[in-house]
């Protein structure tokens, strides 16, 4: 088995769906007592939620890249960002560690084409959904038509994410709220939902 290397704790309420789900795959493939081999690197999400806030990716790329350093001499081998957002910096990342770094965007792109889908909606955090590192990737290796919310979906989106979800906190009226915005998608011609923020979903 490979060793995973997880750069996790954007937030911390998604990286232990991330490990559960590892750990669950692991046992599905293998049975009995089996469970994943791995290192996990998990950050202090509230200063890279400020710079996020503040617009300084590449200070915020730059603690990603040593925690990918970190996982590389903690015997990792291959590293995954447990976060949509943070995949603005991941050219930073790839850049300071010889790993294969898997992309968010490329799994969740080779899984839609698998569906026979093509036009997927998506919800996350405004950045994802307003900044081309994550929809163009999907328009340009998938061929992916992406939809994105309209403005006032998108903040309240955004907002729920970090004052509610990446504290711990989930609402019946978040839910709600999720629900009409995704069912507004679909009215606009979404084949499919992307819950492209972990805690989303
Ligand atoms: N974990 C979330 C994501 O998947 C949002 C938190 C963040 O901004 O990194 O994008």
């Amino acid at each position: 088995m490979r060793r995973i290397g997880i750069i996790g704790g954007m937030s911390a309420e998604s990286t232990a769906l991330y490990y559960a789900a590892l750990n669950a795959a692991v046992r599905r493939q293998l049975g009995g007592l089996h469970s994943a081999d791995l290192v996990l690197r998990s950050l202090d999400f509230a200063p890279i939620a400020a710079l996020q806030a503040e617009g300084r990716w590449e200070e915020a790329g730059a603690i990603l890249a040593a925690a990918a350093r970190d996982l590389e001499r903690a015997g990792a081998e291959m590293v995954l960002v447990s976060a949509n957002t943070m995949h603005k910096v991941i050219g930073q990342v790839e850049a300071a560690t010889r790993l294969s770094v898997l992309h968010i965007a490329d799994a969740t792109g080779e899984a839609i084409t698998r569906a026979g889908l093509s036009r997927p909606g998506l919800i996350a955090t405004a950045f994802t959904m307003e900044q081309p590192f994550y929809a163009e990737r999907l328009r340009k290796r998938f061929g992916l038509d992406v939809v994105i919310p309209a403005a006032d979906d998108r903040a309240r989106v955004h907002a729920i994410i970090y004052d509610e979800l990446c504290r711990g906190l989930v609402t019946e009226a978040s839910r709600a709220e999720y629900v009409a915005v995704a069912a507004r998608l679909v009215r606009g011609g979404a084949d499919c939902v992307i819950l492209g923020c972990t805690e989303v979903g």
